[in-house]
This record gives C-alpha cells, structure tokens and sequence, in this order.
C-alpha cells in the first residue's frame, strides 16, 4: 500500500502518521519516500486489515491511498519513483546519467593475467573490473575458479588500477572474503538462493543481481525484493539472457527486459551480452541495443588470450576488440543523452 503525501506536509506531520500507522498496525513497516515533488510512505508486510480510510481522513497531509497489487513493494517504482543511484567509494554512479561498463575475464586465472586485462580495459575506458573467484561450472571437473586467492589477486588489481571490482559469491561462507570488494554479484544460478540473498540484505554493499537462467520478470524482482527487505537496498540487476528453445546463441537476451524493468522498479539496470549470446561478434551489436533500450550499464568479458582461458573463452573480447567497441558505444551514450 502507498500514502500519497500533499506537497509541503511538514516532517512533523509525516512522521505522526507514520507511528500511528505503525502503532496501529504491528507487523507493519513504512518506508518514507521523499522526493522532489512528492512523499510516498510505501506501507509493506500485511497491510490486508489496514484501513485505508482511516489512513485517508488525514486530509490535511495525505492526497490518495493505494493498494499496490504487485507481489514486490520495496523494488517497485510506486513507491519510488525516482531511479535510485547507487555511489561507489571512488564516487563512481550506477543508475545516474553515466552508462557504466563492467569488464574483465569470466574468471581470475593468475596475477599476470587480472593485472593485463585490468590495465588495458582501464585503458580504453572501463569503469570497474570484472572477474570470477567462484565460479559456478557446468562440470564438477571444470575450473573451479581460484577462490579465496582470485579474490586477493583481484584485489591487487583493483590497487594496482584504481578499478572498483565486482565478483560472484557462491554461498554465505563466502561473505566474509568479499570485505572489500566493491559490488558481490549474485549469479544466474543463485538467483533464487534465498538464504544467500537473505545473508546480503543484511549487508550495505552494493549487490549485482543477476537474472535466472529461466526467470521471469516478476521472479527476478521477488529476488531483488528479498535483498531489499533485509535492509539493503543497492541493488543492481543485470539481465544476461534466457534460456529459450533457440540454439543459435547460448541465451537469448531479453533486451525488452530493460525497459520493462525500468517501468516497474526504481533499481539500475545493466546488460551482460557475453553471456546474454556466447558470441563475441554479437557483444558489439547487443551493447549498443542494451544503451539505447536505456541499461544502466554494461558487463562485457575480456580476456587477453580468449583461446586459452580457462572459462567463456568463445564469448570474450580481445583487449583491442574491447578498446573498438568502447569507442562506438560511446557514440551510442551520446545519442541517448547519456555519458560513458
Ligand atoms: C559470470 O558472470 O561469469 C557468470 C557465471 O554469469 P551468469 O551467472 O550470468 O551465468
Ligand atoms: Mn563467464
């Protein structure tokens, strides 16, 4: 349910109604909204026996009440209207005027090589830094990743770059090892792994959520609600492609996700064509779609040698194929009114 605030009602008189509300209603929480224009208090948990006109009769400061029948409250654009911006430590903005690129290889495979690819997409412009320390395998004899020690090498690179740098965690235990990592990516197959996205609505860190291999919408903003009604809410989510019954691509990419997505919810949302197509001569077409479908930002794979990685290697970019793109979609930012 939201409360519609008149414009100018005093802080006073906003926060009255909110302990009255809550007073009255136990098991209820008011989320305070204010905006430039108006204040929304979003009332969530089980608002069923909320009087709606006793909440009404407030008609000095209260302009309308609704119920909100979308399962997901905290996410939802009715009761934030605004786009939420989500600051890095190094000032860095996700979900502002910036369109923001995420680059670097599917997964950490030694100092030598997370140190190359951090240079050189630092280089041509890269705003943070990508790579797997966990990384979820097909096969149980695939690369594992490097885990705790990819985690430390990434942090070499983000000290040796300057880059801010996102990695998926796997599991709870794991929280602790990404103390200083600046965004924790949650994976396709982690998406409904509610007891992790429990233990990260607990955290204030920033927390890139990815979209299932077969979730709908509405379960994908159900994910990013629980992450919200822990506490935290910096959350990003990133649509990297469905599982569909074509076969061409390794996913197809629902570039119509985004601005749907930027319909319904508040939240920043960026776009992974590497994984969205498994293609690398796809990522250039499907970023530029993803910029003018209004994305946030962009995760883009680059490896220095793609032949010899030890995962995605089919769908990453060389450093100068990246440098190129970079390049063209900077045009593509421009058009839209954007920066990158
Ligand atoms: C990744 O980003 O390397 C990854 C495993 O992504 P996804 O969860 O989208 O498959
Ligand atoms: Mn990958």
């Amino acid at each position: 349910m939201i409360v519609v605030l008149k414009s100018n009602t005093p802080r006073e008189k906003t926060q009255q109604l909110i302990d009255e509300i809550k007073s009255q209603y136990s098991g209820v929480a008011c989320h305070c909204n204010e905006g430039t224009q108006v204040t929304i208090i979003g009332l969530v948990g089980d608002t069923s026996h909320v009087d709606m006109d006793s909440i009404l009769a407030h008609q000095d400061i209260v302009e309308r009440v609704t119920r909100v029948q979308e399962p997901y409250k905290m996410v939802n654009r009715k009761f934030h209207p605004q786009n939420t911006v989500i600051t890095l430590d190094n000032g860095l903005q996700i979900g502002g005027t910036q369109v923001v690129v995420m680059a670097g290889p599917c997964s950490v495979e030694s100092e030598e090589q997370i140190i190359e690819v951090a240079t050189k997409v630092k280089a041509s412009g890269a705003h943070i830094l990508r790579g797997g320390a966990f990384k979820p395998r097909t096969s149980p004899y695939a690369f594992q990743g490097l885990r705790a020690e990819g985690v430390e090498l990434l942090l070499k690179a983000k000290e040796a770059t300057g880059l801010p740098i996102v990695s998926e965690v796997m599991s709870a235990a794991q929280i602790p090892l990404f103390k200083d990592v600046d965004i924790i990516q949650v994976g396709a197959r982690n998406m409904q792994n509610f007891e992790l996205l429990k233990e990260l609505g607990r955290l204030k860190k920033p927390i890139l959520l990815k979209r299932g291999l077969s979730s709908t919408i509405e379960e994908w903003l159900m994910s990013a609600e629980y992450i919200m009604a822990g506490g935290n809410e910096r959350v990003i989510l990133c649509e990297r492609g469905i599982r569909t019954y074509e076969t061409f691509t390794r996913n197809t990419l629902d570039i119509s996700a985004v601005p749907i997505l930027k319909h319904l919810t508040h939240l920043p949302v960026i776009v992974d064509p590497s994984h969205g197509t498994g293609i690398t001569w796809l990522v250039e077409p499907m970023a530029k779609s993803s910029i003018v479908a209004g994305a946030d930002g962009l995760m883009i794979e680059v490896h220095n040698n793609p032949e010899r990685a030890l995962s995605d290697g089919a769908q990453s970019l060389k450093p100068e194929t990246f440098d190129g793109i970079m390049t063209s979609l900077r045009r593509y930012a421009q058009v839209e009114g954007r920066t990158l």
